[in-house]
């Protein structure tokens, strides 16, 4: 049995941990230089905000209606993601992390009744790191994501599945009879990997709801669709034949992953992992003609080796601009590793999330050339080590310093003074990085 849990309102949830006043309010998260709502609370929803809608499009609801904008954190996201799959890595011996706020737990092996489980792993992550989560359960991780979305779509909109569904749902639990009538009552658009494209064909032929899939002409839905499709009916019979890497791309960030078959303990060893990630994920971003803001970088120890000693390292770079150049990312990687690796540890995972993501073709636009040639940015060969342990010292003098202590000479060149920035990011909004900076550090008062 696989369980997805998935944050809630993931991004907005995390500016509320810090931001209180926040909660109950209509709340949105602006992406791509403050351009477009990559997040929303529900309350901005029920305003009518849709997802990656243009900011100017709502910006009057700002006054009419007291919605609440605030500039993407990405470095307070992951830290708070890491955070959360930390907690969730406690309930199940393996755990697939898919994106930044969803993992699936595989439950093999562990006894005991799962929906309680599912309620104590939501209860300690909302004790532990202040975030709402819903947790799907199934025999494939079709079927359990299918159960998130119901788990969430009962707590959200009463009358839409049963009450008692709400917050942790278990379809394989469930009689098929009653599976059937929540598969009625699911459109086709909700099953992982069907996306919209396909939704409208298969609406086109008739086929609206999951029990309609279902219930088609399996020869034909093949000749008709791809290979993918007949994977799919097959886990949403309960047949499990998906594995993470053939699973469908999140769509918000690009995130690469993998437990390791074999403790990694050098850092030659988790650099190699990185780089490869960092280069699937940059293909990935330049298949969906994407471009990113900021690279995520994480590798650690497994919870459920008790008797190791554990650490976890994850850390946000932002890019000086949105790139989806596989050297620069990999150097980014592998530079941060240099900074973050320690000795001694028995690793266990390692991955490489890209995030910001925006449109290769927008981002370019109104931005000067300042940034060098690709050369600039990523190590020719031979130099790749120079360039590595230069990025290091320039972290580690960072860290300890205060960010851009020290910086690349052509971006200090070009950004002597703030203002004159036009090509950096745009992030007006921002709120503080409070769980990675120590001048961001929240103050209590007592
Ligand atoms: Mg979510």
């Amino acid at each position: 049995m696989y369980a997805l849990v998935d944050g809630n309102n993931f991004y907005v949830s995390c500016e509320r941990v810090f931001a209180p006043h926040l909660l109950g309010k209509p709340v949105v998260v602006l992406s791509s230089n403050d351009g477009a709502c990559v997040a929303r609370s529900e309350e901005a929803k029920a305003l009518g905000v849709q997802m990656a809608q243009p900011w100017f499009q709502v910006r009057h609801l700002e006054r009419s209606a007291g919605l609440i904008a605030v500039s993407a954190n990405f470095e307070l996201y992951a830290e708070m993601s890491a955070r959360m799959m930390a907690v969730e890595a406690r309930y199940a011996p393996r755990q697939e992390i898919y994106s930044i706020d969803e993992s699936f737990l595989d439950f093999e092996g562990v006894r005991g009744d799962l929906v309680a489980i599912g309620r104590e792993l939501r209860a300690a992550v909302w004790r532990e790191v202040g975030l709402p989560t819903c947790v799907g359960i199934g025999p494939t991780k079709t079927l359990a994501k299918l159960a998130n979305h119901i788990a969430k779509s009962a707590e959200r909109k009463p009358g839409s599945y049963p009450a008692h569904l709400a917050q942790v749902c278990n379809v394989g639990a469930m009689h098929q009879h009653e599976l059937d009538g929540h598969f009625a009552a699911t459109d086709v658009s909700e099953v992982w990997g069907i996306g919209r494209k396909t939704s409208a064909r298969l609406h086109d032929a008739g086929v609206h709801t999951v029990l309609d899939l279902l219930q088609a002409d399996a020869t034909t839905l093949r000749r008709q669709f791809s290979i993918v499709m007949e994977k799919t009916l097959r886990e949403l019979r309960g047949t499990p034949c998906l594995s993470i890497d053939d699973a469908p791309a999140a769509r918000q960030q690009i995130l690469v992953s993998r437990s390791f078959g074999k403790a990694v303990t050098t850092m030659d060893g988790i650099i190699e992992a990185v780089s490869e990630f960092a280069s699937r994920a940059a293909e990935k971003l330049r298949g969906q003609e994407s471009v990113c803001g900021a690279i995520h970088v994480f590798f650690s120890t497994s919870p459920f080796r008790r008797n190791d000693r554990q650490h976890q390292a994850g850390v946000t770079i932002p890019l000086v601009r949105p790139t989806a150049d596989t050297r620069m990312l990999v150097a980014t990687a592998a530079a941060t590793v240099h900074g973050q690796y320690r000795a001694g540890f028995n690793y266990a995972k390692a991955g490489v999330m890209l995030v910001d993501l925006q449109r290769a073709d927008e981002a370019c636009q109104g931005e000067l050339d300042l940034a060098a040639p690709a050369s600039d940015c990523a190590p020719a060969q031979g130099q790749g080590h120079d360039r590595a342990r230069l990025m290091n010292a320039m972290d580690v003098l960072n860290r300890r310093f205060g960010r851009d202590a020290v910086r690349i000479g052509s971006a200090r060149v070009a950004s002597s003074r703030e203002e004159t920035r036009s090509w950096a990011i745009r992030q007006e909004r921002r709120t503080p990085r409070s769980t990675t900076r120590w001048d961001e550090v929240p103050v209590v008062r007592c």
